[in-house]
This record gives C-alpha cells, structure tokens and sequence, in this order.
C-alpha cells in the first residue's frame, strides 16, 4: 500500500497500476518501458500542467467538438491509467473509442475492450481490416473508426502510425510527454503533457469552448510552437534545477 502523503505518490500509484496491468496481459512488457521514458520527461516538465500544454489541451478540445467523425484510439497503456477519463472525454466530445495495439492479439484487445467497457466506454466493434499504410499490427482498424476518422486522438502514440494517419489527410492529436519524438513532431497537435493530467482538461474544454472561438483555436494551432514551448519549459527547469 502506498501512503497518499509519499512525495512521489501518484507517480508511484501509476506505476503499481501499470505493473498489475502488465501481469494481467492488458499492457505490454514494451508498455513498461515506454511509460518510463515518460516519467523521464515529466521530471523534466517538473511534474505540471505547463500554460503552453493548457492552451493545447484547449485546442485539442477545438478540433474534437468541430470534428464530423472523431476517433479515440486507445492502447494497453491508455486504457491501463485512463479508462475512466477515456469515458469522461467520450462523454463531453461524443468521439468514439477503439482500440488499436501495437502488440495486438486477440486475447489482449479483448482484456482492453473489457477494462474500458467496465468503466463505461462505448467501444467500436466490428470486423478489422488491414486499411493502414502499415506493415505492422497497428494496420488494422475499423472502417467506420479510425479509417473513417477525420480527426483523430491518439494518447501514447508511435511515429510510424502517426505518419500514417497524416498521409490519410486526417487531424492527429497526440499527448506525449517526449517533444522530441517522431509522433510529436509528426502530429498535427501534440500535447506535451502527461496522459491523466491531459485527458481532464480535454474534457472540461469541451464542455466550455463556444463555437466560434473553436474555430480560432484551430485556426490559430501551431504544433511546432507548442513543443518549442515545452523544451523551453524543460530548459528552465534544468537551469534552475539546483538552485
Ligand atoms: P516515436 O516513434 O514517436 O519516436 P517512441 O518510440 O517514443 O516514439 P513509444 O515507445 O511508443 O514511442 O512511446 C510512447 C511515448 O509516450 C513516449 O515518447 C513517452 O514519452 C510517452 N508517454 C509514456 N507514458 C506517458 C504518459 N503517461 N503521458 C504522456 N506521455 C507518455
């Protein structure tokens, strides 16, 4: 059990979570990693919310309620620390929900469909086609879900997808905590920020953004000013790091 006043409680708490998940089948051992090296850049962002991150969670919130077929794509990860707030954002945006893994087996898309049916998603079913310009698994997909989409969420993403669903002429939002990755310098949108912060401003945006300052949101989204914003907050931390 881990005490709620330990200084590095919720990081501990996600961590616990990820670990029962990854012996329930639900996240990859390659899950395991990843969320590490997320950690890794959230130390650097000094563990906040950064106004750069807020106003891009805002945007985010734009393109989905503007959207005429948004799409949530979750993975082992996602679905392992948000199920409840994957619900939450399906709620507020009306996007739909559907899974798409990496490391995907028929055993592993069942387990995440259950966990986030259980919180109360509404997960896309159907039959599963190989519509990516992918080699790998993350080619299959729903042709009412994700080809269909126009924009797109996809937390924890890989470059390779991300590029994909680019070259499809589609909307990528992703929230990754690494600004210099692949898929954030690849999207359309990147939040850099950390998954379970990220979702809940998503959500309450949604719910607050009229119309016609959705329209400015996006026409106003710069990715490459955003994750600009987010090494220059992680510079002035590392700066002042000691003092
Ligand atoms: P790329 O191909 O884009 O360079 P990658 O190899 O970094 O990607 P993955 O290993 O799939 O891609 O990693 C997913 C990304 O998700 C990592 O960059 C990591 O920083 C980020 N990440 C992990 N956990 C979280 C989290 N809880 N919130 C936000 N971002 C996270």
């Amino acid at each position: 059990m881990i005490p709620p006043d330990h200084p590095r409680y919720r990081s501990l708490v996600a961590r616990e979570r990820i670990a029962r998940c990854a012996r329930e089948g639900i996240v990859s051992l390659e899950g395991i990693a990843a969320h590490g090296r997320g950690e890794a850049f959230d130390y650097l962002l000094g563990e906040r919310t950064s106004e750069s991150a807020l106003l891009a969670e805002k945007t985010a919130a734009a393109f989905l309620i503007t959207a005429k077929n948004p799409v949530i794509s979750v993975n082992g990860n996602t679905a392992a620390l948000a199920a409840g707030l994957i619900r939450d954002l399906q709620q507020a945006s009306s996007a739909s929900v559907e899974v798409n893994l990496f490391h995907r087996t028929e055993e592993r898309m069942t387990l995440i469909t259950g966990l986030l049916e259980d919180h109360g998603v509404r997960v896309l079913s159907g039959t599963f086609e190989r519509l990516l310009p992918l080699s790998h698994d993350r080619a299959w997909c729903l042709r009412q879900g994700i080809y269909e989409s126009d924009v797109i969420l996809v937390p924890l993403e890989d470059g390779d997808r991300c590029e994909a669903l680019r070259s499809m002429g589609k909307t990528v939002i992703t929230i990754d905590l690494n600004p210099l990755s692949r898929t954030s310098r690849t999207a359309s949108l990147t939040i850099v920020d950390e998954l379970t912060r990220a979702l809940p401003q998503i959500t309450r945006a949604c719910g607050e953004i009229p119309g016609e300052q959705a329209t400015k949101f996006i026409r106003e989204c710069d990715n490459t000013r955003f994750l600009k914003s987010a090494l220059r907050v992680m510079e002035g931390n590392l700066a002042h790091a000691l003092d």
